[in-house]
């Protein structure tokens, strides 16, 4: 079972940004930015790779959204990202969107 799935059970806890029916927001336990939210689905997919649920990963972008516009960074600018496998730097393998914001990033990313 994955630290997220722990997390989505409520077996630890998380700081809590957002829920609904499909998904689940919280902050990231080591911010890389001033917000640094991810937001899973609650289905257990282990990466994008593996998803082919298009309305799940609808689900999680408009809940990143949401995330961005209820804490402020929707017009100064964020960045959603799902790392994917290894070169990526993929650590859980629960799919997750890191919603990032609060600074200016840069590009490319390292
Ligand atoms: P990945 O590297 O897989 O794209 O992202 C995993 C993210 O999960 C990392 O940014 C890491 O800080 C975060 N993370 C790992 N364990 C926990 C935890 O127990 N609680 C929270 N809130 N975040 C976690």
């Amino acid at each position: 079972m994955t630290i997220f799935q722990k997390i989505l059970d409520r077996q630890i806890p998380a700081r809590s940004v957002a829920e609904d029916e499909h998904c689940l927001a919280f902050h990231d336990v080591n911010p890389q930015a001033p917000v640094h939210v991810l937001v899973i689905p609650k289905v257990a997919v282990r990466s994008l790779a593996e998803a082919t649920d298009a309305g799940m990963l609808g689900q999680v972008m408009l809940m990143a959204a949401r995330v961005a516009r209820e804490l402020g960074i929707e017009d100064s600018g964020y960045r959603v990202v799902l790392n994917t496998n290894g070169n990526a730097g993929q650590t859980v393998f629960h799919l997750h969107a890191h919603v990032l914001g609060g600074r200016v990033m840069t590009w490319p990313p390292g």
